[in-house]
């Protein structure tokens, strides 16, 4: 099970059009508008590129539209992850697998970050688990990568903006092969 980084393109040109779930934006600009954020931000490569696909596992695993409306939690924080292992270090894998727990985290100890939620995140925060209890937010701030998280899951939120423009996917799938394990 491994993906290679023509793969991810033609998931992308695939399936980016595709609404992403509940939101104005498509999966495509909301990975490039998430990816841009994170270079705005002056992230790391790793991070930037875990900005990107950190919402593969939904191209990876098609669940139709608004899952969450369903009651279905698609765990798509943890289905990129096989196939991208082969690929990447932990700094893009460990943050897309923790992004969906940091906005569990964030609700626990950011008060007005809750509020910054779409409808459907909100949602989908209740099928995920809910808010950290303090023990829990604790031993995820402990965790490898916890930082990273937090900062790639406050990117995913506020990339959701139908006019927002990006780079082309291009410009990210460089970085991509820049830090790729095997090209
Ligand atoms: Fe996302």
């Amino acid at each position: 099970m491994a993906l290679s980084l023509n793969d991810i393109r033609h998931l992308f040109d695939t399936y980016g059009a595709l609404a992403y779930s509940g939101e104005p934006v498509t999966q495509l600009e909301h990975a490039l508008q998430t990816a841009y954020l994170a270079e705005q931000a002056g992230a790391h490569r790793e991070l930037i590129v875990a900005a990107l696909l950190h919402d593969l596992g939904h191209l990876l695993n098609l669940q139709g539209d608004t899952p969450t409306t369903r009651g279905i939690d698609d765990l798509h924080q943890y289905y990129a992850l096989p196939f991208l292992r082969p690929l990447f270090a932990d700094a893009v894998l460990e943050p897309i697998r923790l992004h969906v727990d940091a906005k569990r985290c964030l609700c626990a100890v950011d008060a007005s970050y809750h509020a910054l939620l779409s409808p459907d995140s909100v949602r989908s925060l209740q099928l995920q688990g809910g808010v950290f209890d303090a023990d829990e937010a604790r031993d995820f701030l402990a965790r490898p990568f916890a930082e990273d998280a937090l900062a790639l899951r406050r990117w995913d939120d506020e990339a959701k903006d139908a006019a927002r423009g990006t780079p082309p996917l291009a410009h990210y799938l460089e970085y991509a092969e820049d830090i790729a394990l095997r090209n």
